[in-house]
């Protein structure tokens, strides 16, 4: 586990049991938790959190690049502990985001600049597709 002490004092983050919680147990799962996910889990250990706080917590989070924002789609998002650049596939069945390992488009970067004037900042690269176990329901 990383020193999150170290970390959230390196980013000027006021140590919060709520921030605390909610970057733990990102950190802890690859499921790409939605704001409501996470809350629930929550709830258990900290009875009081409201799913505004947990909103808040991550908001910050994000902002400090602690937490990786996705947005799947019509309004939702979904949230990474991991924020090392990688590709993500989402089912279009039941909705689940899995990561996709040992493959980076950090060159796509250098590559899109033969297309545009763009200063390019980043990218966004997401797949779509079917899960293992929805496809074994069909
Ligand atoms: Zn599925
Ligand atoms: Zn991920």
């Amino acid at each position: 586990m990383d020193n999150i002490t170290a970390i959230f004092k390196e980013k000027k983050l006021k140590l919060t049991p709520q921030r605390i919680a909610v970057y733990m147990y990102l950190r802890s799962t690859k499921e790409h938790p939605s704001a409501e996910t996470i809350y629930k889990a929550l709830h258990k250990d900290y009875p009081t959190m409201s799913l505004a706080t947990v909103y808040k917590a991550l908001k910050t989070l994000v902002e400090v690049n602690l937490v990786k924002e996705l947005n799947v789609g019509e309004g939702n998002f979904r949230y990474d502990g991991n924020v090392t650049p990688h590709p993500h596939i989402q089912c279009m069945s039941c909705g689940k985001v899995d990561d996709i390992e040992g493959l980076s488009f950090d060159d796509l970067n250098d590559k899109i600049r033969n297309y545009t004037d763009y200063e390019i900042i980043s990218n966004r690269v997401y797949f779509y597709g079917i899960c293992t176990a929805c496809n074994k329901e069909k």
